[in-house]
């Protein structure tokens, strides 16, 4: 839906409508009169449904082989691209690498500062950590502190909630109205949606929005689904690996803040010790420029574990999740 007001679009799937420029699903490589009618059939009559859709799914609409899948997805993609190349990106000004404060004092020092910009924040943990608070959290502080800034939420589990967005801004002393405004929601329906909703942040920059914080949460709950047993394993490291990067290359090129949400897979045998271990393994892990340990501690508090991090050491903190706001431990 969008607001005329601002052109922001709120709550709804970041992706510009077809247009009369767009080309007719006839005209992909691939997309022959039968295969155009099977894919109509089955509701994928326009480009926009194609581009987000999983060659898995393409193959089983449209009986086409998984290669030719691929490519149809790929043109129906490159020709939704078309008209969203300008040469504003060539005007932008560069920024300087920023903090987002939590609001926890303990935790922003543990973190030398809050989560930065220009690299991949990650927060790992099970069910009821705290991942998408603190997701929610870092959204009203950057607005907070840049009354610029809007924030792209990539939602996968359905867990966004702009009651929630209205506590924390009411908490923070922002005007509740234009923090929802300048929150950029997208639901991701599968991992390929995730992918392309990501890549398409580098457009809504190039439209003039100053992106300043993506989130996905989470980051790989669709690639755990999708992806099962040991003979897909490579191929979901591979896709992985891809999203992860371009993360990477829009935290950096934009000078803007990722922070991404992991699950943790529980490992029944163990008895003692930490029974849980972090999805993705070694591509996440050595995507993310931070990965921070999320538990239930003491009395409701969070506690947050800097695990792996370029320049600062291995630390512990405690935190509350309160309804306006992150608060320190006392
Ligand atoms: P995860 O994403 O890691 O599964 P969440 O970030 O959703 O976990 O954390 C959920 C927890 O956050 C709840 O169990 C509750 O303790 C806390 N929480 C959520 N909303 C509020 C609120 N409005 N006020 C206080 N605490 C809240
Ligand atoms: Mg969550």
């Amino acid at each position: 839906m969008k607001n005329e007001t601002n052109g922001y679009v709120q709550e709804s799937v970041i992706m510009e409508e077809p247009n009369e420029n767009t080309i007719s699903i006839m005209e992909l490589p691939g997309v022959g009169a039968a295969t155009a009618e099977k894919l109509d059939a089955a509701g994928y009559g326009d480009l926009l449904s194609i581009a987000v859709t999983s060659p898995a799914e393409l193959v089983q609409i449209a009986g086409v082989t998984e290669s030719t899948a691929r490519k149809i997805i790929k043109a129906a993609r490159d020709n939704l691209h078309m008209g969203f190349q300008t040469g504003e990106e060539l005007l932008r000004k560069r920024l300087a690498i920023t903090k987002i404060s939590t609001g926890s004092k303990a935790f922003d020092a543990m973190l030398g500062g809050g989560f930065e910009t220009g690299a991949i924040t990650e927060c790992f943990g099970e069910f009821g950590s705290g991942k998408t608070q603190i997701g929610h959290m870092l959204a009203v502080n950057i607005m907070k502190s840049d009354p610029e800034a809007v924030v792209v939420y990539v939602d996968t589990e359905n867990t966004f909630r702009p009651e929630r967005i209205e506590q924390l801004a009411k908490g923070a002393g922002l005007e509740v109205a234009d923090a929802l405004k300048r929150i950029q929601v997208a639901r991701a329906y599968n991992s390929d949606h995730q992918m392309l909703l990501s890549e398409k942040v580098d457009e809504l920059i190039s439209n003039g929005m100053k992106v300043k914080l993506v989130v996905v949460d989470s980051l790989t709950a669709h690639f755990r689904a999708e992806f099962v047993g040991r003979a897909t394993l490579a191929e979901r490291q591979q896709k992985l690996n891809k999203h992860m990067h371009m993360l990477l290359k829009i935290a950096d090129k934009h000078s803007l803040c990722v922070y991404v949400t992991n699950q943790v897979m529980s490992k029944p045998d163990q008895f003692f010790g930490d029974p849980t271990q972090a999805i993705g393994g070694h591509i996440v892990a050595h995507a993310s420029t931070y990965r921070i340990y999320l538990r239930k501690g003491k009395k409701g508090s969070r506690v947050a574990k800097l695990v792996d991090s370029p320049n600062l050491p291995e630390a512990e903190c405690a935190f509350f999740v309160k309804e306006g706001g992150i608060e320190d431990f006392t």
